[in-house]
């Protein structure tokens, strides 16, 4: 048991979760008998964007590769009344979320030739019996 998730995405459907409130500081409302160790705390509360699980995200700056500010983002989440890593029933999602991929159909890729490409990420030629990856082609 743990009061973080370890994740910043939704513990459910794994979609986006986004901040819903004030970035601030943590309350002993927010955990009750917990409050002294977590005590300065920056948090947020937050929702999934799909499902509206609600969480208490823990806030921070990620250090940003070429700057030395960094923002501050969603570094970790626990379930927002129970402040932990398992659900209050206050928390628990509006909505079951199914993922569905699509297939989306586009043209054939070809070489200037106008011969189909056996794979899109081979050059040897079918139709020439030749290697046409030096002629810059294929594409449309
Ligand atoms: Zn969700
Ligand atoms: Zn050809």
């Amino acid at each position: 048991m743990s009061r973080n998730l370890c994740r910043t995405n939704c513990y459910y459907c794994r979609c986006e979760v986004i901040r819903t409130g004030e970035t601030r500081e943590l309350t002993d409302e927010d955990v009750g008998a917990y409050f002294p160790e977590y005590c300065g705390m920056i948090v947020a509360e937050a929702e999934c964007s799909m499902c509206e699980a609600k969480y208490l995200a823990w806030m921070g700056k990620i250090p940003h590769s070429y700057r030395d500010d960094g923002e501050i983002r969603i570094r970790d989440l626990s379930f927002r009344s129970s402040f932990n890593d398992e659900p209050g029933v206050d928390d628990l999602p509006a909505f079951e979320i199914e993922e569905r991929i699509a297939y989306v159909k586009t043209t054939w890729p070809t070489f200037k030739c106008g011969a189909r490409k056996v794979h899109r990420d081979y050059d040897y030629c079918l139709k020439c019996r030749v290697d046409h990856k030096d002629e810059s082609g294929g594409g449309s």
